[in-house]
């Protein structure tokens, strides 16, 4: 692009450098996604890799032609779909040839009947569940997420896969890149647990660490796709954004699908940027649209680290915007000290009667292992987050553990060993005797 229009472009503003014009929006074919639009002002744009308003620079999100009027047709279509978030295809900004794609073909978790934990929480046998997302191809729910970003990129042209990155995301983009044959460079905060690092490195695209915080790598991205060193990059979560955010919805689906097409009564989701928790109660809403689900009410709990918790301190402060924090804390995934979505997470926990609640490192590491011991499922410390406030949250009575609960489990605990590695280990070391072994007191 000449320098002249840059510079003007730059002079208009956020939204129209986040407009890359790598093709043009009218002949992009995502399926049911039929305009973005702004979710503060309303204005509709084409489809296309933007992401911010040009009016009032609110975030865009997708809008569909979703298919009314037949649920039970809808239903069939759906079960007889396959085992990946691709079963949701008439839900999401993808073409209806996506299953014949290059993709990771991530989700359709596990949601395990959490009974032994429950009993641990005071819960009704048949009542708590875990939706554990670490069972996705690169170990996080960010696969999701990705594998939309991916089919977006494909449909306007991009070749170069990009993102800032907590950790699972540089991961799951550079897997997703691999697989469908696109370059990726990804960005980190450069001291990441090694575990996420290697993850993002091992599939053989670029991974730069920023010496700053998630914050500052964000913010460093904005610059770059503003700039000619960025141009043809999507980056997934920056000007991808509305279609990466979709993805999210498919833990609604699945959650609601798994109970056997009924919403639970609460779920604790994790927040970073919030994003996550924002599109799982869209998804829940599409749903009761669609006449897939039964009408009745929800409530959703957000859940953060107490070391990066501005959401936490907002809904309890009672403000309607989220003033940034410097993240400090081991839920590193979780660390975003001024999360996009905050605004929209305080909205949606207080329209549906929820809450957003924190938890120390301490009581994140004790929860990990309070999961694993109980229920054989080893998280990361995202899902320590999220069971920490659980807890807290039917100690104090906010959460009722008379009601069909749902905690999701989001990342891999192998990636975040750091965390439980200093208080874990092995019970004794003994010689290879029997003597041995009965002096250790363990038979
Ligand atoms: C990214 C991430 C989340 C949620 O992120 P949002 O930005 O709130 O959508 C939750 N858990 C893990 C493990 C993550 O990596």
């Amino acid at each position: 692009m000449a320098k002249c229009a840059m510079r003007k472009m730059r002079r208009k503003g956020l939204a129209s450098m986040a407009v890359q014009t790598v093709a043009t929006a009218k002949n992009v074919d995502l399926g049911p996604a039929a305009a973005l639009s702004c979710r503060e002002c309303g204005e509709r744009f084409d489809l296309g890799p933007i992401f911010a308003c040009e009016l009032c620079f609110g975030p865009l999100e997708i809008a569909y032609d979703l298919p009314t009027g037949d649920p039970e047709g809808l239903r069939k279509r759906i079960e007889a779909g396959p085992a990946n978030i691709w079963r949701y295809a008439p839900l999401l900004p993808v073409p209806a040839d996506v299953t014949e794609k290059p993709n990771l073909n991530p989700g359709w978790t596990k949601l395990v009947q959490a009974d032994n934990l429950g009993r641990e929480l005071g819960v009704e046998p048949g009542k708590l569940f875990v939706k554990d997302d670490s069972g996705n191809p690169t170990h996080s729910f960010k696969d999701r997420v990705v594998a939309q970003a991916l089919e977006a990129a494909r449909a306007f042209g991009f070749t170069t896969l990009s993102c800032s990155s907590t950790g699972n995301l540089a991961g799951a983009v550079g897997a997703a890149a691999a697989r469908a044959g696109f370059r990726s460079c990804v960005f980190i905060p450069h001291d990441l647990e090694q575990g996420k690092v290697v993850m993002a490195a091992v599939y053989g695209g670029d991974l730069v660490g920023i010496e700053g915080t998630y914050d500052d790598v964000n913010r460093f991205c904005s610059e770059l796709i503003g700039d000619p060193l960025g141009e043809g990059w999507g980056f997934v979560n920056v000007n991808l954004r509305p279609y990466y955010a979709e993805g999210s919805k498919t833990l609604a689906y699945e959650i609601c699908e798994q109970l056997g097409w009924k919403l639970p009564d609460q779920l604790v989701i994790p927040i970073a940027s919030g994003s996550q928790l924002t599109k799982i109660d869209k998804g829940l809403q599409e749903l009761i649209k669609l006449g897939l689900v039964e009408d009745k009410p929800y409530k959703i709990f957000g859940a953060q680290a107490e070391g990066c918790s501005p959401v936490s301190a907002a809904f309890k402060a009672g403000h309607d915007v989220v003033r940034p924090q410097k993240p400090n804390t081991i839920a590193k995934s979780l660390a975003i000290g001024n999360p996009a979505d905050g605004p929209y997470v305080l909205d949606i926990a207080r329209r549906t009667g929820g809450a957003v609640e924190d938890v120390d490192d301490e009581q994140v590491v004790e929860a990990i292992k309070l999961l694993a011991r109980t229920e054989g499922i080893f998280a990361e410390t995202a899902g320590g987050v999220t069971v920490g406030v659980t807890k807290k949250l039917i100690e104090a009575g906010v959460l009722d553990p008379s009601l069909t609960t749902v905690v999701l489990n989001t990342g891999d605990g192998l990636k975040t060993l750091d965390a439980v590695a200093p208080t874990t280990g092995p019970t004794a070391t003994i010689r290879p005797s029997l003597d041995a072994f009965r002096d250790a007191g363990l038979a």
